[in-house]
C-alpha cells in the first residue's frame, strides 16, 4: 500500500513515478503546503497549491492520495512561470525542512533523508513538464468539479490557525488534528 505519484497515468516498472508510504505521503504534501502557500502569488499558482490540499487521507481514504502530474491545474498561458513556481516551492520546501518553526507548526520533525527522497523525486517530476504536456481539459474539469463554496471560487483563504491554504475539505493540519 501507498501512494504513486506519476508522470502520467503509463506508470512501468522501474520508471520514475515516485512511489510512497502513506505517512511519506503526508510529509510531502504537509511541505509543499506550506512552502506553496506562503509562494503562491498569482491565481494559478494558488490553484496549483489548493490541488495539492486536496491530497487529504483523512479524508479521501489512506491510500488514495496518489496522482498524475499532467493532471495538475496547469494553463498554457501560465505554464513557464507555474513550473517554476512548483520548483520554487519544492526548494523552499527544503529549506524549511530543517527549521524549528516548521517542526512546531507540524508537531513533527521530518525524516529528512526520506523527506529529502519524495522532494527530489517530485522535482524530477515537475523538470520533465513541458508546456506541450498542457491538456487544459484537465484543469477545466478540475475547476467543473469544484463547488461554489469550494476556496477557488472564494478568494483562496487560509487557515487563521496554520497559514496554509485551503481545499474543499477545509484545512489538512486542522483536520490532521495540528
Ligand atoms: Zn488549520
Amino acid at each position: 500500500m501507498g501512494n504513486i505519484i506519476s508522470f502520467d497515468e503509463n506508470v512501468f516498472v522501474d520508471d520514475d513515478s515516485l512511489s510512497l508510504s502513506n505517512g511519506l505521503t503526508d510529509v510531502l504534501i504537509d511541505f509543499l503546503l506550506l512552502a506553496g502557500s506562503e509562494l503562491a502569488e498569482s491565481e494559478n499558482q494558488k490553484m496549483i497549491t489548493v490541488f495539492l490540499a486536496e491530497k487529504q487521507q483523512t479524508k479521501i481514504g489512506i491510500g488514495n492520495v496518489g496522482f498524475d502530474i499532467i493532471t495538475m491545474p496547469w494553463q498554457i498561458h501560465t505554464f513557464d512561470t507555474d513550473k517554476a513556481f512548483l520548483l520554487k516551492t519544492i526548494s523552499y520546501a527544503r529549506t524549511i525542512s530543517l527549521q524549528q518553526s516548521t517542526w512546531k507548526i507540524l508537531k513533527y520533525k521530518p525524516n529528512l533523508e526520506h523527506l529529502m527522497y519524495a522532494l527530489d523525486g517530485f522535482e524530477k517530476l515537475i523538470n520533465r513538464m513541458s508546456i506541450s504536456d498542457v491538456n487544459e481539459n484537465n484543469i477545466k474539469e478540475w475547476i467543473n468539479e469544484a463547488e461554489k463554496d469550494d476556496p477557488i471560487y472564494c478568494g483562496f483563504p487560509k487557515c487563521s490557525k496554520h497559514g496554509i491554504m485551503l481545499s474543499m475539505f477545509g484545512c489538512k493540519f486542522c483536520n490532521d488534528g495540528l
